[in-house]
C-alpha cells in the first residue's frame, strides 16, 4: 500500500498543472495529483541543475512569503501559512461536489487569497460588464493612469484616489466615458525604495479620446504626473482579466526592505482597491465574499452529509484534509477516488 501524505504545498500543485483550466482550477488536494507534483517538482529540480538561474528567478512560493514575512511580522506570517492549509471536501467517495479550505487569510499578498480572488471578482465582472453594455453604446477600451513613484503605499494610494476623483469630474471625462470599473495596483521599486501606484480601469468610451488629451488633463489634476495609455478591445474577458489580476506582485513583495514589507501587511483592513461608476455603477463588487458562498461547484450548494451524491446515489460525507499532516484513515480509503470527478 502507498504511503501517503499531503505535506506538499498546493501552490506547487496549481502551478504546475498542465495550464489552459486556469479559471476553473479546482482547490481539491487530490492524492493523486500530489503524487504527481511530487514526481513533476523532482523532475524539473533535476532538469534545472545547471540552470540554477532559472530556478533561482523563478516566481516566490506561498512558503517563500511565509518565510519572509515571519521577520516582519510573526503574527501575520501564522495566519498566511494556515491560509488554506486545511480543506472541507463534500465526498461520496468517487465524485467531489464541494470543497473550499477552512480558513482564508484574505490579505491581498497572500498568492491563495489574491488568486481566488482575481477569479472571482472576474467572473463577477465580465457579467456586469456585458450586461451594462447591452443598455449603452461605445468602444471597451483599457486605460492606465499612472503616478509619480510614491514614498509610502498609504499616502500615493489616496493621493492617487484623491486625483481620479478630481479626473472624473472633468466635463471632458464625463463627455468621453460612459462607464468605467478600476483597479489599483503597485509594484515596488527596491533602487529608489518607493512605490510605483496606478490603476487600471476599463471604460466605455463614447466619442474618441486620445491619448495626449488624456494625459494632459490627467497632468492637471495630478501636477506632476501624465503617463497614461489607453488602447481598445475588442474582447470584454481579456479586458476584465488584465484589471482584475493582482494588486501586487510576490515578486515585488520579495524585494522590499522589512519596514516597506510591513507597510503592505498593516495596510488598513477594508482599503477600497476596485471602484466603479458611471452605466457600469453596478458593477459593485463584494470584496469580503467567500469561497463557500462562491464556490466552483456551487451548484451542490446545497448538499450536505448525509444526502445521496446527485452521481451515483452514494451517501455523501465531509472530508477534512490537511496538507500539513498524515490524513486520517476513514479519509484514506476514500481519497484516492476523489481526482477522477476533478479532473473533468
Ligand atoms: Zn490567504
Ligand atoms: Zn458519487
Amino acid at each position: 500500500m502507498n504511503q501517503v501524505t499531503l505535506s506538499t504545498d498546493l501552490r506547487k500543485s496549481r502551478q504546475l498543472k498542465p495550464s489552459g483550466n486556469a479559471e476553473t482550477v479546482a482547490s481539491t488536494p487530490s492524492l493523486d495529483t500530489v503524487q504527481q507534483v511530487d514526481n513533476a517538482e523532482r523532475e524539473f529540480r533535476r532538469a534545472s541543475q545547471g540552470k540554477s538561474e532559472r530556478w533561482t528567478l523563478r516566481t516566490p512560493t506561498k512558503r517563500d512569503i511565509v518565510a519572509r514575512l515571519e521577520r516582519v511580522s510573526a503574527e501575520d506570517s501564522l495566519r498566511l501559512k494556515q491560509c488554506c492549509s486545511a480543506f472541507r471536501v463534500l465526498t461520496c467517495g468517487t465524485h467531489t461536489l464541494r470543497s473550499y479550505p477552512t480558513f482564508r487569510c484574505k490579505k491581498m499578498f497572500c498568492p491563495d487569497c489574491a488568486s481566488e480572488r482575481a477569479n472571482r471578482l472576474s467572473r463577477q465582472t465580465e457579467a456586469k460588464i456585458t450586461e451594462a453594455m447591452r443598455s449603452n453604446k461605445g468602444r471597451l477600451c483599457l486605460l492606465t493612469l499612472t503616478m509619480k513613484n510614491a514614498a509610502t503605499l498609504d499616502g500615493g494610494l489616496s493621493k492617487l484616489k484623491k486625483c481620479f476623483a478630481q479626473f472624473k469630474r472633468k466635463k471632458i471625462f464625463k463627455e468621453r466615458i460612459r462607464g468605467y470599473f478600476g483597479a489599483f495596483e503597485y509594484t515596488f521599486n527596491p533602487k529608489t525604495n518607493d512605490f510605483h501606484i496606478h490603476l487600471h480601469l476599463i471604460v466605455l468610451r463614447g466619442k474618441f479620446w486620445n491619448q495626449s488629451d488624456i494625459s494632459d488633463a490627467w497632468r492637471d489634476v495630478t501636477g506632476d504626473s501624465f503617463i497614461v495609455d489607453i488602447r481598445e478591445i475588442k474582447d470584454a474577458h481579456k479586458g476584465v482579466k488584465e484589471v482584475c489580476k493582482y494588486v501586487v506582485k510576490s515578486n515585488d513583495l520579495m524585494k522590499m526592505p522589512d519596514a516597506r514589507f510591513l507597510e503592505v501587511v498593516k495596510m488598513k483592513k477594508g482599503t477600497r482597491m476596485f471602484i466603479s461608476g458611471g452605466c457600469f455603477y453596478n458593477v459593485k463588487l463584494d470584496e469580503d465574499a467567500d469561497d463557500a458562498d462562491d464556490n466552483i461547484f456551487s451548484q451542490f450548494a446545497d448538499l450536505t452529509e448525509g444526502d445521496a451524491c446527485p452521481f451515483c446515489k452514494e451517501e455523501l460525507f465531509d472530508v477534512f484534509v490537511d496538507r500539513q499532516q498524515h490524513i486520517g484513515l476513514h479519509e484514506l480509503n476514500a481519497m484516492p477516488n476523489i481526482v477522477k470527478q476533478n479532473s473533468s
